[in-house]
């Protein structure tokens, strides 16, 4: 497995959730074994050196891969939900769509002043939603040391968004 080889995990999904979007689905990456195997272990590569106290992944997709690299750098892992699923106190960002508004939600005690984190989700596109999760961190008084992807949508520039940050993602479009 390598990463050129990689790419062949990842199924275009015309029109979906509608008309004009095409959905990178990485279902197919995920079920089969070497491909989940090497893609967990590339991006946790470029922070084994670091000291992660916790990796924060977001709903939905980046539920799955996160604790899987909490767990490959001995970190802990902290969910970032939609608004309304998280039982306890909780700090709230909005953030833009490309129609309306949304926000997110971690609860206030999951980041400590002085927590240094990695944020994780399967796709960098705008990069409004990582922009709302660094911001959601950094309220809480976390460091964020970086972010990690699986795929980036390039054409998009969500990188320069989030210029003062170290980006890794594994897959470019
Ligand atoms: P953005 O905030 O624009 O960077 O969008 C990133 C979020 O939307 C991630 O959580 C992705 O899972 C999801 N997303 C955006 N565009 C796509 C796409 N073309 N295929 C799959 N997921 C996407």
């Amino acid at each position: 497995m390598n990463l050129e080889n990689l790419r062949q995990f990842i199924r275009d999904i015309p029109d979906f959730p509608k008309k004009g979007i095409i959905f990178k689905d990485i279902t197919p990456l995920l079920k089969n074994g070497p491909a989940l195997r090497f893609a967990c272990d590339q991006m946790a590569e470029n922070f084994k050196t670091k000291k992660i106290d916790q990796v924060v992944g977001i709903e939905s997709r980046g539920f799955i891969l996160s604790p899987v690299l909490a767990y490959q750098l001995g970190a802990g892992f902290v969910p970032v939900r939609k608004k309304g699923k998280l039982p306890a106190a909780k700090e709230a960002v909005s953030y833009v769509l490309e129609y309306g508004e949304d926000s997110l939600e971690m609860h206030l005690d999951a980041v400590r002043a002085g927590t240094q984190v990695i944020i994780v989700d399967d796709l960098l596109a705008t990069g409004g939603t990582a922009e709302a999760v660094i911001q959601l961190v950094e309220k809480l008084g976390g460091t964020v040391l970086g972010l990690a992807f699986l795929v980036e949508l390039t054409f998009l520039k969500g990188r320069e968004r989030l210029k003062n940050y170290p980006i890794h993602s594994l897959i470019r479009y």
